[in-house]
């Protein structure tokens, strides 16, 4: 496996002497990415996870983009953390990282968003560019992550650096130790494992096909609305989207759902007109008024740091979340 040494680098490393043991709960994208960071930095990581990977992880296009997420200042700095480990990884094709240019468009004259004007290549669109009915859009070049092949990926880094997993469902942070340090990956699990009401399910469902020769993403800038229209490719495979039902936490597949993504999809690209269906992917993401990464104690006395309720964004706050997580999850005494 090629080694991301850049990336080992910049996380520093904890004091060994000090070796402490790291229980994470949770083998999502949050999850197995903070593993990664805590076991590359030097401390004992055990995940303990009901589902391995996780399943709205799995469920993800995914696309770089701090779509709808807050808060803002902290938003900005996780996702450009992030963004620097995705350029770095799209340099290996293990890892199911590519640097994809495509379009993102509105019907409505709608301003791009400031995140977008700061990517290379960002440039508005010609009207020719545009698919018929669109009247705005911009051209960038964004991260796309193949997140079954990422995952595993993250998987293996985990088990490189010493990491263990462990498949079990837990009722409390506390259940799944002991540990010095318990990190709360949950994602929706954390309604329940950190007595979190503010936390809620945004349901999203996509259709994987068969490539039929596609090389550029594109994306509806849709807003809130329960519809969307993008669709990513991977290779031989694309991702087309979507869905973002709000309070709605089903994973079944909706026949309805996967007919009209096929259909707003094929409507913008002919070519997908008839693709074959390979899979369905539903996920629920966890969605909070701010993204919780935050420090608090157990009954027992551990620490524990939360991180979760990504919302729309869990791929692309990834990294900057499980970087602010280490510097929580290490002794005291390093941190001065
Ligand atoms: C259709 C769709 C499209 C998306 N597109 C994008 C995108 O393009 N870009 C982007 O950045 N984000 C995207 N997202 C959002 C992103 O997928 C989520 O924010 C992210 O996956 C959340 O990750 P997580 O690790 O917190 O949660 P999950 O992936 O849900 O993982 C939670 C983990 O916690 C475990 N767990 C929970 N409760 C317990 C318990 N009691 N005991 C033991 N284990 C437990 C689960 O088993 C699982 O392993 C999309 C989401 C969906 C659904």
């Amino acid at each position: 496996m090629r080694r991301r040494a850049g990336i080992r680098r910049a996380w520093g490393a904890v004091d060994v002497t000090q070796r402490r043991r790291v229980v994470v709960v949770g083998a999502g994208v949050a999850g197995l990415t903070t593993a990664v960071v805590l076991a590359e930095a030097g401390l004992a990581v055990h995940v303990v996870a009901e589902q391995i990977p996780g399943v709205t992880s799995l469920a993800a296009g995914a696309m770089w983009g701090p779509y709808l997420v807050e808060p803002k200042a902290k938003v900005d700095e996780w996702s450009r953390r992030s963004l620097e480990v995705f350029r770095d990884l799209a340099g290996d094709p293990a890892t199911g990282v590519r640097l994809t240019s495509g379009v993102e468009a509105s019907r409505t004259a709608e301003a791009p968003p400031e995140w977008a004007t700061t990517l290379p290549d960002y440039r508005p669109c010609e009207a020719a560019e545009l698919p018929p009915g669109f009247t705005a859009g911009y051209r960038f070049t964004v991260p796309l992550i193949d997140m079954p092949v990422y995952l595993r990926y993250l998987l293996r880094l985990l088990d490189a650096a010493g990491g263990t997993v462990e498949q079990r469902h837990v009722t409390s942070p506390a259940e799944a130790g002991p540990a010095d340090v318990l990190v709360n990956c949950s994602g929706m699990g954390a309604r329940e494992l950190a007595r979190d009401p503010g936390l809620g399910p945004i349901r999203g469902q996509h259709v994987v096909v068969g490539n039929p020769g596609l090389t550029e993403f594109f994306s509806e800038g849709t807003g809130t609305s329960p519809e969307l229209l993008c669709f990513y490719p991977h290779g031989e495979t694309v991702v087309l989207g979507g869905t973002a039902v709000e309070g709605e936490g089903g994973l079944a597949r909706g026949d309805e759902a996967a007919a009209g993504i096929l259909a707003r999809c094929a409507e913008v690209e002919p070519r997908l007109a008839g693709a074959r269906v390979l899979e369905h992917r539903v996920g629920a993401r966890p969605t909070r008024a701010a993204v919780r990464v935050e420090e608090t104690w157990a009954a027992g006395g551990a620490r524990v740091v939360h991180n979760y309720g990504h919302g729309r964004a869990g791929v692309t706050l990834s990294w900057g979340c499980a970087g602010e997580v280490l510097g929580s999850a290490q002794p005291r005494r390093a941190r001065l």
